[in-house]
């Protein structure tokens, strides 16, 4: 049990996930692909429009797959934010890919779309966009510059899930997209995820290479008479265990994003006097962008010690955390990776950011509680 007396993140259960395992139980379908997951990915499908959902057992591995599929070979150069998750860089780096950083915009944190043509080279194969916070990436702007240098997107919509661009729903936009479902995302089930094919001429390579490599998917649709090794592939699919307790957390995917928007806008109608007083700023979501409350952040004024600030709510139990340290400024991101251009808005705004508990479950005087010391802390 988590002691803290607000902690950061309180993992969301909808009541059903143990009702739905034991139906697996009893049904003796354990290993992938069962019932469950074909529910999933139904719901996926639907809710994305992408052309077909893959659980896999993380985004990470939905990432790999990704990589796969591109056929990225050692030296191919993958634009990127520096501002992200591991997981973004490392699965391009596993095929010996080149992390490309590319700074971000400073009001969503997001890749910067007027520095991709710069950053592109005769080696470059992919941009991969991170829908920080679930706020979308400036997508119209970067499926035309790929378009115009015939370069794949990949996106990170790890934060993603039931949040919106121009109408449409992230990870559902560029040539494939990759969900996260760990227990500190919106809809959970420990460790999981998907990948989403958007582009149909991935949708056979993809089957094959989260099977181990064969073509397995297509043996039990009956279209082979019997499966074999097609191509380099892994074990990305996980059990159905996972999809059924997955399965109670999709049905409930719209009412868990309602209520977490909830919370999110009365951090932000609660510290609007702050930023108006000049000692935060508050997240910016473009009109085209429809969130869904993944994470509340406020960047700090600069002349504010971030350090004793969260210091300050440690001893006081509360889940305060700042997030990234930039990939280009990390061992592994200096070893395998390079720059492009200055990285001055990724540096500033990422020693800037602290983020406030958000769950579902947390209350308005926890809430109240977080902002006063925000505000004194501040002051
Ligand atoms: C959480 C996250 C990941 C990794 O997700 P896993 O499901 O834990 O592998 C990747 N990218 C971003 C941007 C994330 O926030």
């Amino acid at each position: 049990m988590n002691n803290e007396k607000i902690p950061f993140n309180w993992p969301h259960m909808t009541g059903k996930e143990l009702y739905y395992i034991a139906e697996s139980h009893f049904n003796g379908a354990l290993a992938g692909d069962g019932p469950f997951t074909k529910r999933c990915h139904e719901w996926l499908e639907r809710q994305t429009g992408c052309t077909r959902a893959l659980l896999t057992h993380s985004c990470t591995a939905a990432l790999e797959m990704t990589a796969l599929l591109l056929n990225i070979s050692p030296g191919d150069e993958i634009i990127m934010p520096s501002y992200t998750f591991v997981s973004t860089a490392n699965a391009f780096v596993l095929r010996g890919g080149v992390p490309v950083f590319v700074d971000i915009r400073s009001d969503t944190l997001n890749i910067d779309e007027s520095l991709l043509e710069g950053a592109i080279t005769p080696r470059t194969k992919a941009i991969v966009v991170v829908h920080y916070a679930g706020v979308a990436c400036e997508m119209d702007t970067i499926m035309s510059i790929a378009k115009r240098h015939r370069l794949k997107i990949v996106e990170d919509a790890a934060q993603g899930v039931r949040a919106f661009y121009k109408g449409r729903a992230l990870g559902g936009i560029g040539d494939l997209g990759a969900f996260s479902f760990h227990e500190t995302k919106n809809v959970i089930s420990g460790e999981g995820g998907a990948l989403l094919v958007n582009d149909p001429d991935y949708l056979q390579r993809a089957e094959i290479i989260r099977e181990k490599g064969t073509d397995r998917s297509r043996f039990f649709r009956g279209q082979v008479d019997k499966y074999t090794w097609q191509e380099v592939g892994s074990s990305f699919l996980p059990g159905e265990l996972i999809a059924a307790f997955l399965w109670a957390q999709l049905e409930e995917t719209e009412k868990i994003t309602r209520e977490r928007l909830v919370s999110w806008q009365r951090y932000h109608d609660l510290l609007a006097p702050l930023e108006e007083s000049g000692f935060i700023r508050r997240p910016i979501v473009p009109d085209e962008c429809q969130h869904n409350g993944h994470i509340y952040y406020v960047l700090l004024n600069s002349d504010i010690e971030r350090g004793k600030l969260l210091a300050k709510f440690r001893s006081l139990n509360i889940g305060v955390l700042f997030h990234y340290v930039p990939l280009h400024s990390s061992p592994a991101g200096l070893r395998y990776g390079r720059v492009h251009g200055g990285m001055a808005v990724t540096d500033e705004q990422s020693a800037r950011l602290v983020r406030l508990p958000l769950w579902i479950g947390l209350t308005a005087a926890q809430q109240d509680n977080v902002v006063e010391i925000l505000a004194t802390a501040t002051k």
